[in-house]
C-alpha cells in the first residue's frame, strides 16, 4: 500500500483537510504504522500514543504479543482524514485542526473520548466546547451529556434559560440527536423549575424591602389620575403595601416574560413602554418613577431571579438524571 496521499471520503465531510499526510506522520523513524479505513498508512510512534491512549496501549501491547513484524501494519476503523484530526490534537509537531461546527465536533469526540478514552484531552475538548455555549446551548448540551461532563451541561442548560420552548414547536433545537429522550427531559425539566423559580420573583414581593424613594409605594394621587391596586401586596419585614398600578403591570409582564425564557432581560422596551406611559400621567410618579424602574428592571429584579435560578442550579437532582448510573470521570 503505498502511503502519503490522502485522499478525503464521503463518509468524512468535514472541513477541508490537507490533502497530504502531515509530516510528523509520514516519520520513516516511527515504530508502528495505522492502516485506515480508506487504505492510508499513518506512521506513529507508540509511546506517543500509548501516553494518550489506553486502548492504543493495550492494542499495541496485543500487536507484539502475535509476533508482529518489527514495523507492526495494525488496521483501525477510522478513516485518516479523522485521525489526522484527533492527533493533531496532541501529536508532537503537529498543528491542531481547528473544528468548525458541531458535527466536525462530535465525530473527533466521539472517537477520541468514546472509543480511545483520550482523557488527557478533555480540558481542552470542554474549552473548545464551552465557546459554542452562548450560540448554541441544547447542542452543546447534549454533547456534553453525550461524554458525561455535567460541569459543561449545568453551564450550557443555564444558558438554554434564554431560548424559549417555543422556538422549538416545529423544528427540534439543534444537536438533540446526540444525547438521548432522558437527557433532554431532564433539560425540559430543569427549565421548568427555573420559570417557576424565576417567575416567583414577581408574584410575591415579599423579598423587597419598602422605602420612601420607591414611588410606586407612596404616590397620593387621586385614583383617577394614579390608580392603586385594590389589593394590598407583603412585603419584607412583614409589612404590606398597595402599590400603582403601572408597577404590578411591569410585574405582570416581567413575569410572563420569565415564564416564556427564564433568562429573559427584564428591561426590554416591550416590557417597560406601558408602565412608563402609565406613569407619565402622574405628577407624582413621573418625578422618579422612571429612573426607579429602571433600576428595579436592570438590577434589583434581575438580581432577586439570579438568586431564585442559582438556588435549581444548586440542587444536583437534575444533573444526577443526566446518565443515571455514569459519574463523571473525565478531568476538569
Ligand atoms: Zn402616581
Amino acid at each position: 500500500m503505498s502511503e502519503g496521499k490522502l485522499k478525503p471520503t464521503s463518509s468524512t465531510p468535514l472541513v477541508p483537510c490537507a490533502d497530504i499526510l502531515p509530516a510528523p506522520l509520514e516519520d520513516r523513524n516511527a515504530d508502528t504504522i495505522l492502516r485506515t479505513s480508506d487504505g492510508i498508512d499513518i506512521r506513529v510512534y507508540r509511546a506517543v500514543l500509548s501516553l494518550t491512549s489506553n486502548v492504543f496501549s493495550q492494542m499495541f501491547q496485543r500487536a507484539q504479543a502475535a509476533g508482529e513484524a518489527e514495523i507492526p501494519v495494525i488496521p483501525v476503523q477510522e478513516s485518516a482524514p479523522i485521525l489526522v484530526r484527533l492527533f493533531s490534537l496532541f501529536y508532537p509537531g503537529m498543528v491542531p485542526v481547528v473544528l468548525t461546527g458541531l458535527e466536525p465536533i462530535r465525530e473527533i469526540f466521539d472517537v477520541a473520548f468514546l472509543k480511545y478514552e483520550m482523557l488527557s484531552l478533555a480540558r481542552s475538548s470542554k474549552r473548545d466546547l464551552r465557546a459554542r455555549i452562548h450560540a448554541s446551548p441544547v447542542a452543546v448540551y447534549a454533547l456534553a451529556c453525550r461524554y458525561a461532563w455535567k460541569d459543561v451541561a449545568a453551564e450550557a442548560a443555564k444558558a438554554s434559560l434564554s431560548l424559549s420552548l417555543h422556538e422549538f414547536d416545529s423544528a427540534p433545537p439543534a444537536g438533540l440527536q446526540y444525547t438521548t429522550a432522558d437527557s433532554y427531559h431532564a433539560l425540559l425539566q430543569y427549565f421548568h423549575e427555573c420559570r417557576t423559580a424565576a417567575k416567583r420573583a414577581t408574584d410575591s414581593l415579599e423579598w423587597l424591602a419598602w422605602s420612601p424613594k420607591l414611588p410606586w409605594f407612596n404616590c397620593s394621587e387621586a385614583p383617577n389620575v394614579c390608580p392603586n391596586s385594590a389589593e394590598t401586596w407583603d412585603l419584607a419585614d412583614y409589612l404590606e403595601a398597595q402599590m400603582t398600578q403601572w408597577f404590578i403591570a411591569y410585574l405582570k409582564s416581567a413575569g410572563e416574560a420569565l415564564w416564556d425564557r427564564p433568562g429573559a432581560r427584564l428591561d426590554t422596551a416591550e416590557l417597560l413602554d406601558g408602565p412608563i406611559k402609565a406613569m407619565s400621567g402622574c405628577p407624582m410618579c413621573s418625578r422618579t418613577g422612571f429612573k426607579e424602574l429602571i433600576k428595579f428592571a436592570r438590577e434589583t429584579l434581575p438580581e432577586k431571579v439570579a438568586e431564585e435560578v442559582d438556588a435549581v442550579c444548586g440542587a444536583p437532582a437534575w444533573i444526577v438524571q443526566i446518565h443515571p448510573g455514569l459519574t463523571c470521570f473525565y478531568a476538569d
